[in-house]
């Protein structure tokens, strides 16, 4: 784990080198408030020893969504005390039913969660932001009040994941993998249309937060967001074509997506299982 870096007062970012994951902290003066806790028990203990370089005070978490890099340092921050878990009512559905493979992918990455070892288990979230009724994923937003700076937490619509909150304190915008830098977006448990609008709703957050720090990789400005909507939005009208095509071979799509192959054939792959589960593949 990194040293926390100072990204604007009393709001800091700290990065896991193996996967250039991004967690977040935010300092008040009766609390300090975590965003996402890495990818097993060793991390979590690196990134708490961070962490107390930086601040003495009792620490309350959120996590952005259900992925193992960004929740599975959560049952040893648990036994190092900290009691408020923060998430969106969907995660712990979404991070149960995908336990057994996240936890093969967490152990490449920190091989202290394999099965057995000590705090190598799923904490899930004890707080979790409230429905509304009627309103299919959306949550009632919640301001944490950590003594003399607030942080917001919030969720968008689906995009990254089904679950995807954002947390927004002094300027700073923790806006999970549903931004990522110095790589592509993930696409794999995505709602690629949803994801396009989530990313305006964030850029028409500009006036509030002039730093974004994504999910991996350095932290950017608004400038970022609209480049990456903007990609994705194109991304999604090639692959839109080419089904449309009713080709047989939608790899041949492949080379003309602006991203790599491996996240080029996730978006295919994701845009044809939400299309066979009954739903438009785009608009
Ligand atoms: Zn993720």
């Amino acid at each position: 784990m990194e040293p926390f870096r100072l990204v604007a007062p009393s709001v800091y970012a700290a990065r896991e080198p193996k996967l250039s994951v991004n967690v977040g902290l935010v300092v008040g003066q009766e609390r300090a408030l975590l965003v996402d806790t890495g990818s097993g028990p060793a991390t979590a203990e690196a990134l708490w020893a961070e962490l107390r370089e930086i601040t003495e005070l009792p620490v309350v978490v959120v996590n952005t969504h259900a992925h193992f890099d960004h929740i599975y340092g959560n049952a040893r921050l648990a036994a190092l005390g900290v009691e408020e878990f923060w998430a969106h009512p969907r995660l712990p559905h979404a991070a149960e039913a995908s336990h057994a493979s996240q936890r093969k992918a967490a152990q490449a990455v920190d091989p202290s969660m394999a099965e057995g070892l000590p705090y190598a288990e799923l904490h899930l979230p004890n707080r979790l932001l409230s429905p509304v009724e009627g309103a299919d994923g959306a949550v009632t937003p919640v301001e944490i009040d950590l003594g003399g700076l607030t942080a917001a937490l919030f969720h968008l619509g689906r995009g990254h994941s089904d679950s995807d909150l954002l947390v927004g304190a002094g300027g700073v915008l923790f806006a999970g993998d549903l931004v990522e830098q110095g790589g592509d977006p993930h696409f794999e448990d995505s709602f690629p249309d949803e994801w396009v609008r989530v990313l305006g709703k964030i850029t028409a957050l500009e006036e509030l937060y002039s730093v974004v720090v994504p999910g991996h990789g350095a932290p950017v400005d608004m400038s970022h967001v609209k480049l990456q909507r903007a990609t994705m939005r194109q991304a999604l009208k090639i692959t839109r074509s080419a089904m449309n095509e009713a080709t047989t071979d939608l790899t041949k799509a492949v080379p003309i997506l602006p991203y790599g192959p491996a996240q080029s054939r996730a978006l295919l792959r994701r845009l044809r299982e939400l299309s066979s589960q009954g739903r438009q593949p785009g608009r």
